[in-house]
């Protein structure tokens, strides 16, 4: 099993185009050609996390936040991401971060999270625009039912919890084969007039060139005719922070300190308690104070997300709670998450979690 295998599970979960502009995922050191001997699943590259990995025999790290994320000019080993990245380089060890990709679809990182505190109805809580594209096309009708087939198996026709999402409608299609034609129906230099399905399915944009290779390899004829349009429509699949309900309404002082147990939280920083029992969850792992805003027009009673400075606490305007879990509290399950990931689909090599805590922030 090579290096390879293991980026296309993980990019076939999180497609590396959802991370945001910012953002360095994907292969940071190592080659994508190495046979896999192990893998280590991990928030942070540490020099610890690294040293785990070389004892377990393992030759690739998984990491949430990419250890390169800035531009290096220099590797003398003045900084600790120089001493990493060297290190990484000189004992052969492929480092894969899977940063805002994951942070960007639903059943990420804060899928997780509203996982542990089973939250109900789930949605996303800041859906991306210009996601989704539409692709209309033309099939015999005898052959349609194909053509839907495959572009569902290639990730068309998803809409919020649904799959298998499309529209068909009949009509009769021309065409006239010229010269050099090979034409799949009809005769030559002469109108035909066929009986044709009108297909329409969405899908995201990352998944064009697979979608179009299986509507070419499952359509008949020699000419294609399909249509691809951009859409406006937000994807609810694919954005930053969840939010969902509790199961029933409780109060603010439970819920801190279900957070408090579950997280493993130091301390958790949170605005005024109002009395008002909480119900409505807002969730955003790691640095999620661009979304207060967001998570007060969606009417969360309670909004879970890290470091939080003191002028943004007012943002929540005492009409929501706003708790600062910790970043590495909030994101830690996300170790979990690759795991669980990795482990159901590889049985040729060890798949491991870290037994490092790389939480670089201490309470005394
Ligand atoms: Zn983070």
């Amino acid at each position: 099993m090579k290096i390879r295998e293991v980026i296309s599970v993980l990019e076939a979960f999180a497609a590396p185009q959802l991370q945001e502009v910012y953002d360095n995922c994907g292969l940071l050191t190592g080659d994508a050609s190495w046979v896999c001997r192990g893998v280590l699943c991990t928030l942070d590259v540490t020099e610890a996390v690294l040293k785990e990995a070389l004892d377990n025999n393992c030759n690739m790290v998984v990491a949430h936040h990419p250890i390169i994320f800035k531009g290096l000019k220099k590797l003398t080993g003045k900084t600790y991401v120089e001493r990493i990245v060297i290190a990484a380089i000189k004992a052969d060890i492929a480092i894969y971060a899977i940063h805002t990709n994951l942070d960007n679809i639903i059943h990420g990182v804060n899928g997780r999270i509203a996982q542990k505190l089973n939250l109900q109805h789930i949605t996303t809580l800041q859906p991306k625009k210009e996601i989704l594209r539409k692709l209309i096309t033309y099939a015999p009708t005898d052959k349609a039912n194909e053509v839907v087939e495959a572009l569902f198996r290639a990730g068309a026709g998803y809409i919020g919890n649904y799959s298998e999402c499309s529209f068909t409608s009949e009509g009769v299609g021309t065409f006239k084969a010229e010269a050099g034609a090979n034409p799949y129906i009809g005769d030559m230099g002469k109108r035909h007039y066929e009986p044709e399905t009108k297909i329409e399915v969405v899908y995201p944009f990352y998944q064009e060139a697979h979608i179009l290779n299986a509507l070419i390899a499952s359509h008949p004829y020699e000419e294609v005719a399909y249509d691809l349009f951009s859409m406006e429509n937000s994807y609810s699949n694919i954005g930053t922070g969840i939010i969902g309900e509790l199961k029933e309404a409780i109060a603010a002082e439970d819920l801190l300190k279900t957070l408090k147990s579950t997280f493993n939280c130091g301390i958790i920083r949170h605005t005024k308690l109002s009395g008002k029992p909480v119900k409505k969850i807002a969730v955003c792992g790691g640095a999620g104070s661009f979304l207060i805003s967001t998570a007060l027009q969606q009417q969360a009673d309670f909004y879970i997300t890290s470091d939080i400075k003191y002028h943004e606490f007012f943002d929540a305007d005492e009409k929501m709670i706003l708790a600062d879990i910790g970043h590495y509290e909030s994101e830690q399950f996300t170790i979990d998450l690759l795991y669980d990931l990795l482990l159901q689909k590889f049985t040729t090599f060890a798949v491991l979690k870290t037994k490092v805590s790389t939480n670089p922030v201490h309470y005394f």
